[in-house]
């Protein structure tokens, strides 16, 4: 998703950026540009969300043909898991991106008038390519966060919607453990949970996937149990 975003901001910018030294043409190219970042990047990140969301149910087929076979290999073929159908959420991801996406475009305008105003009271010819670059170097890390985050939900959320298909399979919260992780994603590190009851979050409620924060690099794991097997077909 990073890569995605990444490429539209700088069409965009190219694309309005302009040479010509007057702050009346800057002033409206600046304009221009943050209204086209604010419409493009919400269908860029969208895309780039279903394109996580098909990855993230292509490793639970893997998964599940897996899970079938070693099954089938055991004359379990009465119970074997069908393939995950995808969910429907991949429309919601727009809706998700379209607001934070718009805080990208007006910082990026904020900081764009800001170079600009800097260069006239410092007695400097401002050139758009400088005022653009210097406005996207500074929101660059927004829009950093935001992907990383965004593309663990769809990925997460597409798992854990696939894996609630079957009542068999566990998931297990895994984070990546080093001197970054927070004591709250530790805390749930090798936690099994049912896909549809979720994990206890740290203010007592639930949480059904990670990311638990921005820039959370935890993921849900599958985890086929015998024992979850067992009790599904005792039921
Ligand atoms: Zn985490």
């Amino acid at each position: 998703m990073l890569a995605r975003l990444r490429e539209a901001v700088r069409i965009v910018i190219e694309h309005h950026a302009t040479t010509s030294a007057g702050a009346a043409a800057i002033n409206s190219s600046i304009n221009q540009a943050a209204a086209a970042l604010e419409r493009h990047l919400p269908r860029v990140a969208a895309a780039a969300s279903a394109e996580t969301r098909s990855a993230a149910l292509r490793t639970l087929w893997d998964d599940t043909s897996a899970l079938r076979k070693a099954m089938a290999a055991r004359g379990e073929s009465d119970a074997l898991p069908e393939p995950p159908l995808p969910s429907e959420s991949a429309r919601d991801d727009r809706k998700r991106a379209s607001q934070p996406l718009a805080a990208f475009a007006g910082a990026w305008r904020a900081s764009a008038f800001a170079a600009l105003a800097d260069a006239a009271s410092s007695g400097r010819k401002p050139t758009g390519v400088a005022i653009f670059n210097t406005a996207t170097g500074e929101t660059a890390y927004r829009i950093e966060r935001f992907a990383a985050t965004e593309n663990a939900h769809a990925f997460n959320s597409e798992r854990i919607h696939g894996v609630s298909q079957h009542t068999h399979v566990n998931m297990r919260w895994d984070a990546t453990l080093d001197e970054r992780t927070c004591d709250d994603c530790a805390d749930l590190d090798g936690e099994l949970a049912e896909p549809g009851s979720g994990w206890e979050s740290p203010d007592g409620g639930r949480i059904y996937h990670p990311p638990m924060h921005a820039n959370c690099r935890c993921v849900a794991t599958t985890v086929f149990s015998r024992e979850a097997l067992r009790a599904s077909e005792a039921a």
